[in-house]
């Protein structure tokens, strides 16, 4: 049977413009496909209405299109795939079952996991009368291993870290772990390259996966970017917009952050064929998130020196984000 070819992709939400943050993410996603020769789609995250801003989808195709990453394929928008939400929730069947607790009633009665309390299997049983809100999916008391090509060996058990996680809220919105994993087998993505925020929620992704009977992707999930307080670069840490006339400027330090050589100059279009020639994953910070440095960086000739740097930097500039105990640790 011959190795399927690397589907990629490349999914924003439209919250605002894009940032150095997510840019690095879409640049890193669209080498590793050129790379590999591989194909590169593009997926607007739009599945939450009230947190979407009108502008944004425009803005970040304007964006990407400057930045001369240029996608295959139709654009996809998760605001259209309801019905194929429904199809997946219905084939978990058996596997899924209605919640009545409040987020309250379950901070009260639940322990701390990675990422917030630990669902108690209050409804597991029944609702005993009272009223639906969401819909949660059963998981095992296993062992479920994500080799990451970045971070290593990721293990959780989903019993113990997160309990039966919700695949549809009570405000009637698919979540976000079943979304994903339903449009990525869809697009017959091989390879998801996104930001280690997300490392957490691999696991669950990979259960709802087995569940639904589709592959799962190779995973890489690249150090976030983090301003000088140690927080993640994002609309809300007002992290400055990123636009079509930034990639001169911003083109090079975002390679030096993922420890890639600098472009040189010349056209866009030949830098970019530079950065895919010498793409190299080996180069990348073995780190879960590094310092952004625009404008800190004394010369763009030296990524090796800034990698270095940027891994230094991390310890001091990752709060919260190795919980999980010894299989979540940095080797
Ligand atoms: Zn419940």
């Amino acid at each position: 049977m011959p190795t399927p070819r690397y589907i990629g992709r490349f999914a924003p939400s439209p919250t605002g413009p894009l940032h150095a943050g997510s840019m690095l993410t879409a640049l890193a996603s669209w080498l590793d496909a050129r790379a590999a020769g591989g194909a590169w789609h593009l997926r607007i995250e739009d599945l939450d209405p009230p947190r979407c801003v009108p502008a944004a989808e425009a803005q970040i195709l304007d964006t990407l299109a400057g930045w001369g990453l240029h996608q295959d394929g139709p654009l996809v928008r998760q605001s259209t795939r309801t019905a194929a939400y429904e199809a997946a929730l219905a084939r978990l069947g058996a596997q899924l079952y209605p919640c009545a607790c409040s987020r309250r009633e379950i901070a009260d009665s639940s322990v701390h996991g990675i990422d917030g309390p630990v669902y108690p299997g209050t409804c597991r049983a029944g609702l005993e009368g009272r009223a639906a809100r969401a819909l949660r999916v059963r998981v095992a008391d296993a062992d479920i291993t994500v080799d990451d090509r970045l971070q290593g060996a990721i293990r959780q058990n989903l019993a113990r870290d997160t309990g039966d996680f919700v695949v549809r809220r009570a405000d009637g919105l698919f979540a976000y772990q079943l979304a994903v994993v339903v449009d990525d087998a869809e697009l017959g993505v091989t390879d998801i390259v996104r930001g280690a925020d997300l490392l957490d929620s691999t696991p669950r992704q990979v259960h709802l996966q087995r569940l639904l009977g589709v592959p799962t992707p190779r995973y890489l999930h690249l150090p976030v970017l983090v301003n000088a307080d140690g927080e993640k670069l994002s609309k809300q840490t007002l992290a400055q917009p990123v636009s079509a006339a930034d990639v001169d400027a911003l083109l090079d330090p975002l390679l030096a952050q993922l420890g890639q050589p600098a472009t040189g100059g010349g056209a866009l279009e030949r830098r970019l064929a530079r950065a895919v020639q010498h793409w190299d994953v080996g180069r990348l910070p073995r780190t879960r998130a590094v310092l952004w440095q625009a404008g800190a960086r004394p010369s763009a000739s030296s990524p090796a020196s800034s990698a270095a740097v940027s891994s230094g930097a991390e310890p001091a500039h990752q709060p919260g984000q190795a919980r999980g105990g010894s299989a979540l640790e940095q080797p």
